[in-house]
């Protein structure tokens, strides 16, 4: 049976990857939409390889580019957050999430009310809108399936159990570029210390969160809001070979990993394979060959993102969107070398304290507009905050 597939965020690491799985299996699939950013070459090759009907680029910018390069290919063009939406509402069978930031939940809420399966690599969605995504799945009987590879694994670990059951999930971290780093030396890191990470083959974004264990604070807090599980019952553990994704320990004591080579295509073809399991292209690991599996505590003095998450989590509903939104303003920062990378989170702290009152007010999260409407203001004040660190430290 022919699938109906659309991929937001086609041209970047988790959509090429998707696009890969896909590609291996064509007759099986039927592209509906294919959405990038500025990338038009690779969004436009892609939507003729794969037969796309829409091609849709999220900065109107780009379109005359996007247009001149599909002329003559019978795929419709389209630019702007309001084409990503009406992307998202043509009817498929599942639809990959994998835009990089906050920009990337309307297009997989609409996804969500028709009712059909997403596929989330999107972790900005939960962290910023946990309670309204999973709610808004539940109204229209849709499913969210976890691509995150940390999440894929507590997923994949829970398969037959009761969720009762669990007392506590473990992640794990790679620890990135930086692991070893002390603290004056973090100080100083640029763009590029940041930027190579260990193990994994990721978008630049990620994978300076992942050097700043920001990746892995937004991760707890996904945790949180996937699973439902309580705040106590979720940490952390730094784990340099990456071999492990997460652990679930359960009442009896049992603790149950996931082991894997580092390759997104695995937690990618799990979900969309789901509830099958196929073959994929995957090294299969040797322990043998590895030999060692080291597992030490996070620290973070050097590293307060995690410390920040746990805050998040305790206070729940809009903290999330305001961790989100000012630690996508310290990192833009950061990247446009504004600020320092340990400056990231002392943006985000700052920003979180600067807006506790109006969260403490009203902190229930009812509507994406609202959502929208805190993740505005909590850039303004991020911005605020970046730019007076930055004149204190000139
Ligand atoms: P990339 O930066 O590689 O790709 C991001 C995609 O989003 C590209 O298609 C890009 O277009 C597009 N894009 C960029 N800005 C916008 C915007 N404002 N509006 C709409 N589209 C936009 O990111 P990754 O693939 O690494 O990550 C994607 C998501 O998956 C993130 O949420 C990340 O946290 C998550 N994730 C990624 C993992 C990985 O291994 N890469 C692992 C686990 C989770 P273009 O490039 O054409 O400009
Ligand atoms: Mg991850």
């Amino acid at each position: 049976m022919t699938r109906s597939v659309s991929i937001f965020g086609a041209t970047g690491s988790i959509g090429q990857n998707t696009l890969d799985l896909i590609r291996r299996d064509h007759g099986g699939y039927r592209v509906e939409a294919l959405t990038g950013g500025r990338n038009i070459a690779q969004l436009a090759a892609d939507a003729r390889e794969f037969g796309a009907n829409l091609a849709v680029t999220c900065f109107d910018d780009c379109l005359p580019e996007l247009r001149e390069a599909l002329a003559g290919s019978g795929i419709a063009v389209a630019s702007g957050p309001e084409a990503l939406i009406e992307a998202a509402d043509r009817p498929v069978d599942w639809t990959m999430s994998a835009i990089v930031g906050a920009a990337g939940l309307a297009p997989g809420f609409h996804a969500l009310r028709h009712g059909r399966t997403l596929a989330l690599a999107n972790k900005e969605s939960l962290v910023t809108a946990g309670p309204l995504l999973m709610s808004e799945a539940r109204a229209h009987g849709a499913r969210i399936l976890p691509v995150d590879s940390e999440h894929s694994a507590v997923f994949q670990a829970l398969v037959g159990e009761d969720i009762g059951a669990v007392e506590r999930v473990i992640v794990t971290a790679s620890g990135g570029a930086l692991r070893d780093w002390s603290k004056d030396q973090l100080a100083r890191a640029t763009v590029a210390d940041a930027s190579a990470h260990p193990n994994w083959d990721m978008g630049q974004r990620i994978t300076i969160d992942s050097a700043s264990l920001f990746n892995k604070a937004l991760e707890l807090i996904e945790t949180k809001e996937f699973f439902g599980i309580s705040p106590d019952k979720i940490s952390a553990v730094v784990h340099p070979q990456s071999i492990v994704h997460a652990l679930v320990g359960f009442s009896d004591g049992a603790l149950m990993a996931h082991l894997g080579a580092p390759d997104m295509r695995h937690a990618i073809g799990y979900a969309l394979h789901w509830p099958e399991r196929r073959n994929l292209p995957v090294d299969r690991i040797d322990l043998a060959e590895i030999a060692t599996l080291e597992f030490r505590k996070p620290d973070e003095d050097r590293f307060p993102a995690l410390r920040l998450a746990r805050e998040v989590m305790e206070i729940g509903g809009k903290a999330g969107t305001v961790f989100n939104a000012a630690k996508e303003v310290a990192l833009d920062q950061f990247i446009a070398g504004t600020i320092g990378f340990l400056d990231m989170a002392a943006v985000v702290e700052a920003t979180m304290d600067a807006i506790s009152n109006e969260i403490r007010l009203s902190n229930a999260i009812n509507s994406l507009e609202m959502v929208l409407q805190t993740d505005h203001l909590a850039r303004v004040r991020a911005k605020e905050l970046a730019s007076r660190r930055q004149e204190q430290t000139a």
